[in-house]
């Protein structure tokens, strides 16, 4: 078991974040922003970033290859249809993507809209970490809060028309 910490700066402990989340067992902030067969796709339930989600398997399996040709084709897909809603209905210009296999919880992917304010960090990738900590520890007031839930609404609206 692992604590996790939630944007509303709850903790709980769960064995894998993503079981939880994929089965329901935690409720992320804003909820199911988009659901297929395959994934999952919520606001990342640790850091307030308007239009920052989680792309999650609904099986437990950690890396790429393990993902069935019916998985595989899916997953691009939701990326895609995500990304896309992101730009036509946030504007986000750039996102960055991230996943890695030797994670805590199982297979998922973030999606990380990159704004403005941002590049006042070091550039580029360096500035992830602490970009997400700056949002953490400073962005969790209500106004940033309700642009961040009326961006999930926004974007669950779109995306599951
Ligand atoms: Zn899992």
């Amino acid at each position: 078991m692992r604590e996790v910490t939630l944007s509303s700066g709850e903790t709980v402990e769960v064995e894998c974040l993503s079981c939880a989340i994929t089965n329901g067992w935690i409720e992320p902030e804003g909820g199911v922003v988009y659901e297929t067969d395959y994934f999952h796709a919520h606001q990342d339930v640790a850091y307030p970033v308007r239009g920052l989600f989680i792309i999650a398997s609904k099986r437990h399996i950690k890396s790429f290859d393990e993902l069935t040709e019916k998985e595989r084709i899916d997953y691009v897909n939701v990326l895609a249809k995500i990304r896309k809603t992101q730009r036509d209905t946030l504007g986000i210009e750039y996102v960055y993507y991230f996943y890695n296999e030797d994670t805590t919880h199982h297979f998922h992917t973030w999606m990380v809209p990159r704004y403005d304010w941002m590049y006042e960090f070091v550039r580029s990738i360096e500035s992830v970490r602490p970009v997400l900590f700056h949002a953490r520890n400073n962005m969790n007031h209500k106004e940033n809060m309700e642009e961040v839930k009326d961006a999930i609404d926004l974007l669950k609206k779109e995306l599951n028309k």
